[in-house]
């Protein structure tokens, strides 16, 4: 198959690259390159026959046009985003602009190009989304998101998330464009943009720093590993039913305070400080405005309907990232000069 792939240097799209490649497909990597986009994401297979990049931005349509005419995807995995909660705090309008009108220049592009081709049946748009679209649990392990739970979302990235994942069904009922939608949990793995939690606390507790935790630490969040979330991926574009969408999910859900305790264990054993425990590094700070308590996945639909389940516990998958970073320093260490990088963004006083 050859994949159009929107998003592809960056966290969890080079993962798709790099998997679909591996697994034998085309790939077209479509990626503006932002302050979190990394083309080394890709290093591993930038040299396959099977792989294209395009350096284009989903919000100008005219660009997009071109691409689906030039390469004649036979499927559309939509994955490029504002991804920051933090950063759609201080600045919304970015999530609005590429999070909602890229989405739907995305999709008047595909409908054009699938128009063009004679609407071919096999033709997909994977449009890949968050669970933060269903808002937050209580505490209650029985009450987890199906895909039947209502709509409300509580920021400015999950609501334009949701815009997206709204406007992705009306393409479906309204043109018949062939449609698949995930949504899915917190992930985490190799080639973390350094600005989210679990590649901030490896890295600051390499650097002797304060780990910082919003709040009391208490929030849950379902935590599912990179690699595992692209195989799903790629089995909900080959096996999902059209029109449909599937929760994705780690079955592993934990409070930030007990992810953060697990890194620093995995720390003391295979890198031990000369002195004293990662630990004792832990900081609390100011909570995150309007922050979710609780985000858990029922995978029962993937898992019964298309027979997916992760591969790895979060402790499994954990240790594979801290020794990732451990072994890549030449990949991060770069990146921590990035705009924003490494200071506390999101408090709701930044400029919009
Ligand atoms: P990321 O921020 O690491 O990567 C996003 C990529 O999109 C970057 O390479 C960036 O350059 C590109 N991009 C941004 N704006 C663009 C534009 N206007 N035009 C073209 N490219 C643009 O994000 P991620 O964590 O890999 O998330 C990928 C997708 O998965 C997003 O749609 C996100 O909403 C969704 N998602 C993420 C998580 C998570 O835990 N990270 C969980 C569920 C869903």
């Amino acid at each position: 198959m050859k994949l159009l792939i929107t998003g592809g240097a960056g966290f969890i799209g080079s993962a798709v690259v790099r998997l679909a490649v591996a697994r034998g497909h085309q790939v077209v990597n479509l990626d503006a390159l932002t302050y979190a986009a990394c083309l080394d994401n890709v290093a591993p297979v930038a040299d396959s026959p099977l792989y294209t990049f395009e350096q284009a931005d989903i919000r100008d349509r005219a660009s997009l046009n071109r691409i689906f005419t030039e390469h004649a995807p036979d499927a559309v995995m939509h994955l490029a985003a504002e991804s920051h909660v933090d950063r759609s705090i201080d600045g919304p309008g970015d999530f609005v602009e590429t999070n909602i009108t890229g989405t739907y220049n995305m999709l008047e592009a595909a409908r054009v190009w699938w128009v063009q081709a004679g609407r071919p049946d096999g033709f997909r748009f994977h449009h890949i989304s968050t669970d933060e679209v269903f808002g937050s649990l209580p505490a209650n392990p029985e009450v987890k998101f199906t895909e039947d739970t209502p709509y409300d979302p509580r920021s400015p990235y999950s609501a334009s998330k949701a815009a997206s994942d709204h406007l992705v069904r009306a393409w479906h009922e309204t043109y018949g464009l062939p449609v698949v939608l995930t949504n899915c949990s917190n992930n985490y793995g190799p080639y973390h943009f350094p600005e989210k939690l679990v590649p901030v606390v490896i890295l600051n507790a390499l650097a002797g720093k304060p780990l910082p935790i919003y709040g009391k630490g208490e929030n849950i969040r379902d935590w599912l590993y990179v690699e595992d979330h692209a195989d799903a991926l790629l089995t909900v574009l080959e096996k999902g039913v059209l029109g449909r969408s599937y929760n994705i999910g780690g079955e592993n859900e934990r409070t930030n305070l007990e992810l953060v305790r697990t890194l620093c264990a995995i720390l003391d054993e295979i890198r031990p400080k000369s002195a004293g425990r990662y630990a004792d590094q832990i900081a609390f700070v100011a909570d995150r405005p309007g922050h979710d308590a609780r985000y858990a996945i029922d995978p029962s639909r993937i898992r019964e309907e298309l027979g997916w389940r992760p591969s790895v516990t979060v402790e499994e998958g954990l240790k594979r990232t801290v020794q990732w970073y451990l072994d890549n320093e030449a990949w991060w260490r770069p990146l921590q000069a990035r705009d924003g990088v490494g200071q506390r963004l999101g408090t709701g006083r930044g400029a919009a």
